[in-house]
């Protein structure tokens, strides 16, 4: 088709609708990225990027992939320890020359590598998606401001708790994993050396990882296994947001000083839930990419690399075919087996370690 006659509107500035947008740009498509923030959410924390992840970056635009290298660690060691401490087993990971490397990484650096490769002028923030129709020849979407869009191509790029879902497949609900996870970055050298990645193995309850991400940081995550009592369900949120000092104690001192050494600003708490994997990706015009389409469990580290993965593939289709349809079609063609089998194994491995899911919306 003809790129600069085709206007696409993406919703969601999270890190598959930033890449998706800042492709489409390149490739000359009008391009409008809508996020219902103030602006593109550059907080959380360290993120685990596997080798696919880099490489779905550097197919699209080494810069992006470049600039990830230089702001974060590569990874070099899992070390997989007992609850006193005791290395249960490691694994050193080692790169070919001119591989890319896993990386571990804040990912306030990753949105900010993604958005230098944005023109400025197509990302609109304060934008919520309300509602959105489709004809045979466009599709307009809506804003809670009362604005609204018109163009040629919707795609939904707007996380697990999607309002383009919707217009995709209906009736979809969150699985909640049967965790309550906290996340932090705390100011350490010691405790975890760069490109060290330390699990602390499920047991009484809990579970623990710390790594390295570049400059004098370390993120932690810390999960435990709870119910969630009723008003919390289907909330990412919980409303008491304290750690329980008596699920803290049941790690080894030297971890538990990482986590208390945090101020609480460098701390998010939240629940884990997944998605059933959907039987469609796209409906007429409008399509999902990212965690819209295939939110998962984090146990195996897929989840913005699917996103990278869903923005390239689309964006080659897109550019490669005449019509949308097509595009369309030969996108879900290419990607829904591999974000089935994604989703499959994440649940699999989360099973395998001891979580239990849970529908509750
Ligand atoms: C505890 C935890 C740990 C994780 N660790 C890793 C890891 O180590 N490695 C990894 O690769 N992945 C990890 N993930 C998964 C990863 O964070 C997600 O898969 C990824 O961020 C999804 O990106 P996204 O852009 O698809 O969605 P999001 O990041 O959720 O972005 C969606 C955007 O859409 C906006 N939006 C929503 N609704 C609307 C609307 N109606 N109108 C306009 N805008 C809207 C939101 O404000 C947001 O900016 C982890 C996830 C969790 C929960």
């Amino acid at each position: 088709m003809v790129a600069s006659n085709c206007r696409i509107g993406i919703i969601g500035a999270g890190t598959s609708g930033v890449y998706l947008a800042s492709l489409l740009a390149r490739q000359g498509f009008q391009v409008d990225l809508f996020e219902k923030a103030p602006h593109p959410r550059t907080d959380g924390c360290g993120i685990l990027l596997v080798k696919a992840g880099m490489e779905a970056l550097h197919q699209g635009n080494p810069q992006i992939c470049q600039k990830i290298i230089n702001a974060g660690d590569p990874v070099s060691l899992f070390e997989f320890r007992n609850l006193r401490g005791g290395v249960i087993s490691s694994e050193s990971v080692t790169y070919a020359d001119n591989e890319l490397p896993g990386m571990l990484i804040h990912r306030k650096a990753i949105l900010e590598a993604l958005l230098e490769a944005l023109p400025q002028e197509c990302l609109h923030v304060g934008a919520q998606l309300e509602s959105l129709t489709q004809t045979s020849t466009g599709v307009e979407a809506r804003f809670r401001d009362g604005s609204h869009w018109s163009g040629d191509l919707l795609v939904g790029a707007d996380g697990i708790v999607s309002k383009v879902r919707e217009s995709v497949v209906t009736g979809v609900e969150l699985c909640y994993l049967g965790d309550l996870v906290w996340r932090g970055v705390t100011p350490d050298t010691t405790f975890c050396p760069p490109g060290k990645f330390i699990v602390y193995a499920r047991g009484r309850g809990i579970y623990a990882n710390f790594f390295h991400i570049g400059g004098d940081r370390t993120h932690w995550g810390f999960f435990i296994e709870q119910d969630q009592e009723e008003p919390d369900a289907g909330a990412l949120i919980p409303r008491n947001t304290a750690i329980p000092s008596e699920e803290l104690a049941k790690l080894p001192e030297a971890a538990r000083a990482v986590i208390e050494s945090t101020v609480p600003e460098q701390i998010v708490s939240r629940y884990s839930y997944d998605i059933d994997p959907l039987p469609r990706l796209h409906q007429g015009r409008i399509v999902l990419i990212g965690d819209a389409a295939h939110a998962k469990s984090p146990t195996r580290a897929r989840g913005m690399t699917s996103g990278w993965e869903d923005a390239l593939s689309l964006s080659r289709h897109l550019a490669a075919n005449v019509d949308i349809a097509e595009a369309l079609k030969r996108f879900e063609v290419e990607r829904l087996p591999i974000v089935h089998e994604y989703q499959r194994t994440s649940r699999e491995m989360s099973r395998k370690i001891g979580r239990r899911q849970k529908v509750v919306t």
